[in-house]
């Protein structure tokens, strides 16, 4: 189980970009974070992978503890071996290194074991990048680039996998693809933390959902609760 408790988090002195946080993702579970630009999504992200220093952030109070391990004390390489892997926002695939390079850099820090059996789920999941595994990642798509950046987190065999935006940009069928590559991750047990625009596809895959508004945790319940509450109608589904 993941705990994310009373966190508070700064961007040098003028910036306070969450107060307070808390909530928890159990095992196999899938927790959606809504919220608009700049409440406070990607600090989360970065806080619960311990990457907020190389933002120039830091977690001001509070912890976030992996299966009762704290994680914001150790170095992001330690998180990794924890099995816990983000997909940052933007993809960020090596683009001049070939598809199944960039795999195994992504698969480095797991056990050769895990590594194998990595791969051949990879490579279920994303056909695509079985076929163009010789080609550079630049000469990819975006949403084949999207699959490439899911793909190379997965190489370690995440208990825990964070996926920032992930449908960000992608044309409207490729998202429903998305919401469809989530439920068939956590259905091999990998609990996601799913940062989305996407309200709509979000609510639907995942089990349970928070909104962050201006830093803060506003609402956290059920994804059907929360589909179903007006507010969240009115600010994020597009409704009146
Ligand atoms: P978006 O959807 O636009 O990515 P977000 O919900 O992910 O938004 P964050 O990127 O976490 O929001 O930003 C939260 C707040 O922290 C914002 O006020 C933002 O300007 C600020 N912030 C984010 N990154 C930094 C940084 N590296 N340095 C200073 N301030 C930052």
């Amino acid at each position: 189980m993941l705990t994310i408790e009373n966190v508070s988090v700064r961007y040098g002195r003028a910036v306070q970009a969450l107060h307070d946080v808390s909530f928890e993702v159990a095992d196999g579970e899938v927790v959606a974070v809504l919220g608009s630009n700049g409440a406070g999504k990607s600090t989360l992200l970065r806080a619960i992978s311990a990457t907020l220093a190389l933002h120039g952030g830091t977690v001001t109070s509070g912890s976030v503890t992996l299966d009762g391990t704290r994680l914001d004390t150790l170095d992001p390489a330690a998180i990794v071996r924890r099995r816990l892997m983000q997909v940052p926002e933007g993809r960020q695939v090596f683009g001049r290194m070939t598809v199944e390079e960039n795999l195994r850099v992504g698969g480095l820090a797991a056990e050769p074991r895990r590594r194998e059996g990595a791969k051949a789920r990879v490579h279920e999941l994303f056909p695509v990048l079985a076929d163009r595994s010789a080609q550079p990642a630049g000469l990819l798509s975006g949403g084949e680039q999207q699959m490439l950046a899911i793909g190379r987190a997965l190489m370690c065999d995440p208990q825990v996998l964070l996926l920032d935006e992930p449908s960000l940009g992608l044309a409207p069928q490729l998202i429903q693809r998305i919401g469809q590559i989530v439920t068939e991750i956590n259905a091999g047990g990998t609990a996601v933390v799913l940062v989305e625009q996407n309200a709509a596809m979000a609510l639907k895959v995942s089990h349970r959902a928070v909104v962050l508004e201006v830093g803060r945790l506003a609402l956290s319940g059920s994804s059907t609760e929360l589909a179903a509450s007006e507010d969240v109608q009115r600010l994020y589904l597009g409704g009146h």
